[in-house]
C-alpha cells in the first residue's frame, strides 16, 4: 500500500513537470503545471464517483482499475463479504434460536427495557393469548392485568416465580418466571402449572385427611393413657415407666399432628385479615407468660414492644407464628440465660426480633432450616420435643401476612429470628 501511495506521488510529481515543460514551451510554465495537477486531481474524482456508485449497489462487482483504487476497491469487497458472511451466519444462530423456543412448550416471551412485548414463541400465544404482531410494542402489564402479575412484575425481585390463574382458560394455572438480562431486559418463561398444582393439591389433602383421622385414635390412646397415670398407685410397678414414655409419645404424636393439621390449613385456605390492626404488645406479652411458664421461669425474657404499632393480620396466625419462635428460643436455650423480644418499626416496616443466647444455629443449616422436618441435630430436637415443623408454620405465616422471616445465628453464642412486615400492613397509631 505504501509503495502504491509513492507511485502516485511520484505521478503527481511526474505530471506537474510535464506540465511546466509544456507551460514553458508556450511561455507559462505555471498554468502548465497547475493543468497537469488539474488532470491529476480528475483521474482521482474520477474513481471517487465510480466508488460512490458501487457503495450504493452493495451486492455488485468492484469497478475494474488498477493501482492504489484497485487496492481500495479489493480491501472494501473484502470486508463487505466478511460482513455479509458473518450478517448470514448470526441470521442462522438467531433463526435456530427462534425455532427451538417456537418449538418449546413452555412460552417465552421477551420484554424490552420499557417493559414492552418485543417478541414471544407460539406457546405464549396459546397460554396468555397473545396476538402476532399487533400486541408487539405494547406494554405487557396491559395485557397481563392481574394485580398480583403487575406487582410481581413491577418489583423486579424474581427470585421465585409466580403462580397464578390463567387469564385465558378458566381452571388452568400457569407460572411466570422472570429474569433480568442486558440493560434491564427481561426474558419471561411460563409454564402451564396446572397438573403441578392437582398434585400439590392432593399432597395437602393427603396429609390434611391423615392428620385428621390420626387425631381422634390419638385423643382416645392419650385420653385413657391419663386414666391409667391418674390411677397409677394401683397399677404394677413395672409397668409405671412404659406408662409414662407412652404419655410422652402420645403428647408428641398429638403435637405433631396439631402443626401437620396448622400447615395444611396455612396452606389451603384463603387469608383473611381481621378487621381491626392486631395488638401485637398485648399478644406479646400473653406468649411471653407461656414461654415463661414452658420453661418454669428459669430464663429471663424481656419484652420491648411498642404499643402503638399494630399489624394488620390474623391473631390466630401471628400467635401460632411467634408462639413457635418464643418456644424455640425456650427450648434451644440454656436456663438462666436471657432472651429478648423486641417490637418495633423503621422506614421499611415493623419487626419482630426474638434474641437469645443459646446453642445458634450452623451457617450451613440456615438455608433449610424452614423447611419441613428439617433438623439441624435430630437428637436434640427429640429431646425438646419438637415437631420439625415450627419454623415452617412461622414461614407459612409470614408470607400470608406478606412479610418474611430473616435469620441470624451464631453456632455456641445465640440466634435471632425476625419477622419483618411490609409498611402496607402496620398501623401506628397515634393516640395515646
Ligand atoms: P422443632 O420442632 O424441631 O423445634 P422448628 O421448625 O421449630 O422444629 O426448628 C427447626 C430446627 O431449627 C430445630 O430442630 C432446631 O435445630 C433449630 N432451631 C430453631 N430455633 C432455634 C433456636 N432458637 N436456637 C437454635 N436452634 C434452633
Amino acid at each position: 500500500m505504501k509503495q502504491l501511495v509513492h507511485r502516485e506521488l511520484r505521478r503527481l510529481l511526474l505530471l506537474l513537470v510535464l506540465g511546466a515543460l509544456a507551460g514553458w514551451v508556450l511561455g507559462y510554465p505555471l498554468v502548465g503545471a497547475l493543468l497537469g495537477s488539474l488532470y491529476f486531481s480528475l483521474i482521482h474524482i474520477r474513481q471517487l464517483w465510480r466508488l460512490h456508485n458501487w457503495l450504493q449497489k452493495p451486492q455488485a462487482e468492484p469497478p475494474e482499475t488498477k493501482g492504489l483504487w484497485g487496492e481500495i476497491f479489493d480491501a472494501i469487497y473484502h470486508y463487505q463479504r466478511q460482513q455479509l458472511k458473518s450478517q448470514f451466519r448470526l441470521k442462522q444462530t438467531l433463526d435456530r434460536i427462534q425455532e427451538s423456543s417456537q418449538a418449546l412448550k413452555d412460552g417465552v416471551v421477551m420484554i424490552d427495557s420499557k417493559g414492552d412485548l418485543e417478541w414471544w414463541n407460539k406457546a405464549a400465544e396459546d397460554l396468555i393469548g397473545l396476538r402476532s404482531p399487533s400486541d408487539r410494542g405494547h406494554p405487557i402489564t396491559h395485557l397481563l392485568r392481574e394485580p398480583r402479575f403487575v406487582e410481581y412484575f413491577d418489583k423486579q425481585r424474581y427470585t421465585e416465580p409466580l403462580i397464578i390463574p390463567s387469564p385465558i382458560a378458566e381452571g388452568r394455572t400457569l407460572e411466570y418466571q422472570v429474569t433480568l438480562f442486558g440493560e434491564n431486559e427481561r426474558l419471561m418463561l411460563i409454564r402451564d402449572f396446572t397438573r403441578m398444582q392437582r398434585l400439590e393439591r392432593m399432597r395437602q389433602d393427603f396429609i390434611a385427611n391423615v392428620s385428621h383421622e390420626l387425631r381422634t385414635p390419638l385423643t382416645v390412646l392419650s385420653g385413657f393413657l391419663e386414666t391409667f397415670s391418674d390411677h397409677a398407685d394401683q397399677l404394677p410397678q413395672k409397668w409405671l415407666r412404659g406408662l409414662t414414655l407412652m404419655r410422652q409419645q402420645s403428647a408428641r404424636m398429638e403435637h405433631l399432628v396439631e402443626d401437620l393439621l396448622t400447615l395444611s390449613r396455612l396452606e389451603t385456605s384463603d387469608f383473611e385479615p381481621e378487621v381491626e390492626p392486631i395488638a401485637v404488645q398485648e399478644l406479646l406479652k400473653s406468649i411471653r407468660n407461656d414461654a415463661l411458664a414452658l420453661s418454669g421461669n428459669k430464663h429471663q425474657i424481656l419484652l420491648e414492644a411498642d404499643d402503638h404499632l399494630k399489624v394488620y393480620g390474623s391473631e390466630k396466625e401471628l400467635r401460632s407464628a411467634f408462639s413457635n419462635l418464643v418456644f424455640n428460643a425456650v427450648k434451644y436455650t440454656p436456663a438462666s440465660t436471657e432472651i429478648r423480644l423486641r417490637w418495633y418499626h423503621d422506614h421499611t416496616g415493623a419487626h419482630l426480633d426474638v434474641v437469645d443466647q443459646g446453642v445458634g444455629i450452623d451457617p450451613q443449616h440456615l438455608p433449610r432450616l424452614t423447611e419441613r422436618f428439617y433438623r439441624v441435630d435430630q437428637g436434640r430436637s427429640s429431646n425438646t420435643g419438637g415437631t420439625g415443623l415450627g419454623l415452617a408454620i412461622v414461614k407459612h405465616v409470614m408470607l400470608r401476612h406478606r412479610g418474611r422471616l430473616g435469620i441470624a445465628s451464631q453456632l455456641g453464642e445465640g440466634s435471632c429470628f425476625t419477622c419483618h412486615f411490609p409498611l402496607s400492613r402496620i398501623n401506628i397509631s397515634t393516640d395515646q
